[in-house]
């Protein structure tokens, strides 16, 4: 059977699919994963995006820390692609429960998707260390440099850095969802990015799909594995 249509039929046969995405959803819409930040960049600052993107880093070079995040990791005009929005209708008429996405930019609540676990936080989210104070990805964004409260403190992305730990609420979700899924879609990813690799093996389920340009470690185990852009893949399923 065409590939296509085999993940239609499994789609079909499924109630409570479970999406597990990467940064390979949001390339289609043009946001590149910010571990692939080029040589320049390294270049000219001396530091690999990983090391740029620690709590170590944020708190003593925080200028760098924003000059780097706002250039790589925020992408305030992206919009949902064909992969986003054809989950967020799979929600709407009830096939899937939960998406659990790698990915900070709140492209899938763009696209309408409700239940939505963000393992990494989001772009969207930034709040004052000193008040507690709200503000938007806007306001950090076109910030002046690094990004101040009207009360003085300084203003973080509610983003998981590197040296910090996963939300527990947020981790206790997906893999309550992913327990109870009865189709799992792994999608852009390569798996490598720990610990959300780890989340998959609670998958009880026979229907796994790995959706990813390239070939991943569990494309092994998958019942069914297809190596094209996810959005177009995604499009092409009938609801
Ligand atoms: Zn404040």
């Amino acid at each position: 059977m065409e590939k296509i249509a085999k993940l239609q039929k499994m789609i079909e046969e499924s109630s409570r699919i479970v999406f597990f995405g990467g940064a390979g959803v949001s390339t289609e819409s043009n946001i590149p994963d910010f571990r692939s930040a080029d040589g320049l960049y390294q270049e000219k600052y001396h530091y690999p995006p990983e090391q740029v993107v620690s709590h170590t880093f944020f708190m003593r070079k925080t200028e760098l820390f924003y000059d780097f995040y706002k250039n790589k990791m925020m992408f305030l005009e992206a919009k949902p692609n064909k992969a986003h929005l054809k989950l967020a209708e799979l929600e709407a008429k009830g096939k899937l429960s939960a998406i659990i996405t790698q990915n900070i930019d709140g492209l899938h609540q763009a696209a309408g998707s409700k239940k939505v676990y963000e393992l990494h936080g989001s772009i969207h989210r930034n709040y004052c260390q000193k008040c507690g104070k709200f503000y938007n990805a806007a306001y950090v964004k076109n910030a002046d440099g690094i990004p101040y409260c009207e009360c003085g403190g300084l203003i973080k992305p509610d983003v998981v850095l590197y040296e910090e730990g996963l939300d527990n609420e947020v981790i206790q979700g997906a893999i309550n969802a992913i327990r109870s899924a009865d189709m799992l879609v792994i999608g852009g990813t390569s798996l490598v990015v720990y610990p959300a690799a780890g989340f998959i093996d609670y998958f009880r389920g026979n229907r796994l799909v790995v959706l990813n340009k390239s070939a991943t470690a569990r494309d092994v185990d998958a019942d069914l594995c297809i190596q094209e852009p996810i959005g177009e893949v995604l499009g092409r399923i009938q609801i």
